[in-house]
């Protein structure tokens, strides 16, 4: 008889694989399957945290239905995020169009994501939110497989994938 292996279970520092299907407003927008399940590091938030949490405990095989507030979620929408900027900041060749996704590199070479919300005479207006800002997400999540995470994985804070799925970042 042995004692409850703590591998049984979705704990920090496990790497989870999870396959779901992610709903807003009753409409399917995101899902993955067997053939290619989410994989993460649980416990480093790598997920959102309403659904990390969710998840801990759970058994591979075990199915769960998870209701996610905006706020644990990807956040609430915030209006300072809409930010808009003169047409002469980007290059002539540069075409921006509606809901086209832009990249920006603050000094310190941290990069944010923005999608171009309304292009005006002289100005464009971007959304820095999140997509899913604002919205309470439904998921149905099973999880399809638990492992001890690496020393390097750990070391990197990443899942490798595959036996030669190292990257150097
Ligand atoms: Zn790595």
């Amino acid at each position: 008889m042995s004692a409850s292996n703590e591998l049984d279970k979705v704990t920090t520092n496990l790497v989870v694989s999870m396959v779901y299907e992610l709903k807003v407003n009753n409409e399917v927008i995101d899902s993955c399957d067997d053939s290619d399940p989410l994989q993460f590091i649980q416990g480093l938030g790598h997920i959102i945290p309403g659904l990390e949490r969710e998840i801990e405990g759970m058994t591979v095989g075990e199915s769960k239905h998870v209701l996610v507030k905006a706020a644990d979620g990807y956040g609430e929408f915030d209006p300072e995020q809409i930010v808009e900027m003169s047409k002469d900041e980007f290059p002539e060749e540069f075409t921006l169009e509606p809901d086209m996704e832009v990249t920006f590199e603050d000094e310190d070479g941290t990069e944010m994501t923005a999608f171009v919300e309304e292009i005006n005479l002289d100005t464009v207006t971007f959304n820095f939110n999140h997509p899913l800002a604002g919205d309470d997400l439904e998921f149905e999540v099973k999880i399809t497989g638990l492992r001890p995470a690496t020393a390097e994985e750990l070391e990197h804070g990443h899942v490798h994938l595959g036996e030669h799925g190292h990257h150097d970042d």
